[in-house]
């Protein structure tokens, strides 16, 4: 049989307040897959994001993080997870390597300095910068310290709000290769965005989501090739 997804929300409903937002959402992401979801202002794409950290609980339907209820363990649900806001915060008067040895630590999974700068290292943080203060950080620095926690934490799963909405295509795609190696580590990536032409250099699978309801879904390849159900316009009928 097929492996069960890492991400797997089916016929989710939630808002805020008795206020529906999400209505309906199915939404699975694979191991080794990268999911890119975008959908205008207030569509609902963040509160994907926070169903899945379990900072929402479903009025309708079920979530799993690698077959945990993020609702009834969210602890559990978090260890599985990375998740990269679109402003990493770090602790602004630590180095890098600092950041990292301490959030591991926090993380329960203490790594010596040799494994701390690797991981620093594969995330494509110049050496020269593992033991600066983060203060002086670009936000495309700040996220590979955090790809850098997600790749020593070894989580099955990583989430990402707008992750190069201000950064310059050089950057975008240099990111774009970060995550196409944890793809290929077999990591489930969930990225939030606004960015079509990024999203489909880097995602397997694209949705697009309106008003709460997930509306169209097509492989990433297609997008790219012109494919007619791939169509922008579709959001707005
Ligand atoms: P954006 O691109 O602007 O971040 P989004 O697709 O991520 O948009 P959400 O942040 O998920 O959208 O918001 C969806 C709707 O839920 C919006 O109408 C928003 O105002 C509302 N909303 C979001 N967070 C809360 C909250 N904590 N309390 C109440 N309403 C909220």
């Amino acid at each position: 049989p097929p492996a069960a997804p890492v991400l797997d929300a089916s016929g989710v409903s939630a808002g805020y307040g008795g206020r529906t937002i999400l209505q309906g959402l199915n939404l699975q992401v694979q191991r080794g897959q990268i999911y890119a979801l975008l959908g205008s202002n207030g569509a609902g794409k963040t509160t994907t994001l926070s169903l899945f950290l379990g900072f929402l609980a479903p009025s309708a339907g079920s979530v799993r993080v690698q077959g945990t209820d993020p609702v009834t363990d969210p602890d559990g649900a978090r260890r599985q997870l990375a998740y990269i806001p679109e402003n990493v915060a770090l602790y602004e008067h630590l180095s890098a390597r600092e950041n990292l040895s301490y959030l591991l630590d926090l993380a329960g999974q203490p790594e010596d300095a040799q494994a701390i700068d690797q991981a620093l290292q594969a995330a494509g943080l110049d050496p020269a910068a593992h033991g600066r203060r983060v203060a002086g950080f670009s936000k495309g620095m700040r996220q590979k310290v955090a790809i850098a926690l997600a790749l020593a934490r070894k989580v099955p799963a990583l989430l990402l709000d707008e992750p190069t909405s201000g950064l310059d295509p050089q950057a975008t795609a240099e990111f774009n290769r970060l995550l196409a190696l944890l793809r290929a580590q077999g990591v489930a990536i969930l990225m939030v965005t606004h960015d079509l032409l990024s999203a489909a250099d880097v995602a397997d699978r694209i949705g697009f989501i309106d008003a709460g309801r997930l509306v169209e879904e097509v492989a990433a390849d297609s997008a790219a090739s012109g494919d007619e159900r791939f169509d922008v316009r579709a959001l707005h009928r």
